[in-house]
């Protein structure tokens, strides 16, 4: 596997303290051990990995999911909980401008029906995650933004048809979102939930469906034979029908090589506070339990969880080392205190980072991969994945048994191109992060 990122991003360092993985379940996942046959073998036990596989074994398909770790490893085991749109960064207009008013309506509608799609399993097979929050909240870091947020606010309700609630400075205090803000929009849409429960649930789920889950068993090769896919492990080869790319910030460049250069891991880092009391919680005003983010590019995203414990995440470190982790641990706790100074002192109990993924449109990809026949992929959710990574995951798993490609928006099936430089594209993250903090002053 040729990665982008040294070693340490894909070991055990960054995932350390993880919060989530105080309520995983005890699974005791097989490891890939000889040869087998399936008709479906997905690689990555994520979000998109074991939707995809739901959707296929739900329709009769035998499905093999190998997972290099443990299923949930991934970003999808250790992510905010933000259960939301998103999944892209495209500019309305260029959306239209590039794919057409039907597509663009058809990527936002499918936006709409990810975080349905995520209530609907949650409900379905009664999957307690510890849910919480009315829609979100985006709050203006400074008062100039505040204008930018009533523009979305209108480009909310145009695009998604719903009301969004416009919440002055004056307001925020009564709203429980007490902060160094300038006023907030409030979208009715989505939810947050503790994203280890999800995954665990769905891993059930799959497992009851008879889905084949291999721990510990990465895919090394990847070929073309005969008309099947030949998925090598380190034990054994899967030969299937169709195989899937569910590997999202871990991917590698030559799995296959149509990968390289057309994903972007970046890192992003979270703390969580021990349970807060009462007082402490009245003391910074902070006393709603919606989750929300702020207006800057290099955003920070903060939720006050069920049990009163504090979440905040942010843009992590742009190498993978010990130390660059710890420098963005502590970053992460230097813009805590400075936001929610009454908690300043407060301990942090868990502190982790992981690898989300962009692509070079800022659109994710979902669909088969051009000129592979059988060979399908899901990827580049730019950050906001539960909801994305899970519906793409559950269309590709439809895809896989010989549902239409157009199930997908075009937008997504799109080839996603490749980012300049190569191997060495994260050069291109420096600047780019300083522009945006320049932005965000
Ligand atoms: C710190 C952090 C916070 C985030 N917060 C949010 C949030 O609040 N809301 C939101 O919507 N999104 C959030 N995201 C993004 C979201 O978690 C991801 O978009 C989503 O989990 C992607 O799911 P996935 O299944 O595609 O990939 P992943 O969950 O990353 O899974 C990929 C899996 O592939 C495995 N793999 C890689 N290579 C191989 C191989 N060769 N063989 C076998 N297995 C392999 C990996 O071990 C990994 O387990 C966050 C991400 C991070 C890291």
């Amino acid at each position: 596997m040729r990665r982008i990122y040294s070693d340490y991003a894909y070991g055990p360092g960054p995932r350390t303290n993880c919060f989530w993985d105080e309520s995983a379940l005890a699974f005791d996942w097989p490891e890939m051990d000889g040869d087998a046959r399936a008709d479906l073998c997905i690689i990555g036990a994520g979000f998109t990995g074991v939707n995809a596989a739901i959707s296929a074994a739900q329709s009769g398909a035998a499905v093999i999911v190998l997972e290099a770790e443990t299923p949930g490893w991934g970003a999808s085991g250790r992510n905010g909980g933000f259960c939301c749109l998103g999944g892209g960064l495209p500019e309305r207009a260029k959306l239209t401008q590039r794919f057409g008013e039907a597509s663009a309506r058809a990527y936002h509608n499918a936006e709409l029906s990810a975080v349905s799609h995520v209530a609907d399993l949650l409900s379905t097979y009664g999957i307690d995650a510890d849910v919480h929050s009315d829609g979100e909240t985006q709050l203006a870091h400074k008062p100039s933004r505040m204008g930018e947020l009533e523009a979305s606010a209108r480009d909310f309700e145009r695009t998604y048809g719903k009301p969004a609630r416009i919440l002055r400075a004056a307001d925020l205090a009564e709203a429980g979102l007490d902060g160094p803000f300038h006023g907030a929009v409030s979208i009715p849409t989505g939810f947050a939930l503790n994203p280890r429960k999800y995954i665990d649930g769905i891993l059930q789920v799959a497992r009851d469906l008879g889905v084949r889950i291999m721990a510990r068993s990465p895919a090394t090769g990847l070929s073309r034979q005969s008309g099947e896919w030949h998925v090598v492990t380190p034990k054994g080869t899967v030969r299937a029908d169709k195989a899937l790319i569910a590997t999202n910030g871990y991917s590698s460049e030559d799995l296959p090589d149509w990968m390289a250069a057309r994903y972007m891991p970046t890192q992003s880092t979270i703390v969580v506070t021990r349970p807060l009391t009462g007082d402490e919680i009245q003391a910074q005003g902070w006393t709603s339990q919606q989750m929300s983010y702020d207006t800057r590019h290099l955003l920070h995203y903060f939720r006050l969880m069920p049990d009163n414990r504090f979440l905040i995440g942010m843009r992590g470190g742009l190498t993978a080392t010990p130390g660059s982790e710890a420098r963005a641990r502590a970053n992460v706790r230097k813009n805590l205190a400075q936001m929610f100074p009454a908690w300043a002192e407060v301990e942090i109990t868990h502190q982790w980072s992981g690898m989300v993924c962009l692509s070079p449109k800022f659109l994710p990809f979902a669909g088969e991969v051009p000129e592979h026949p059988g060979l399908l992929a899901g990827f580049a959710y730019h950050g906001n994945g539960v909801a994305m990574a899970s519906y793409m995951g559950h269309l590709l798993g439809r895809l896989a048994v010989g549902e239409r490609a157009e199930i997908i928006p075009d937008a997504i099936r799109a080839d996603p191109g490749r980012f300049p430089l190569g191997r060495a594209r994260r050069a291109v993250m420096p600047p780019a992060y300083a522009r945006f903090w320049l932005q965000d002053l």
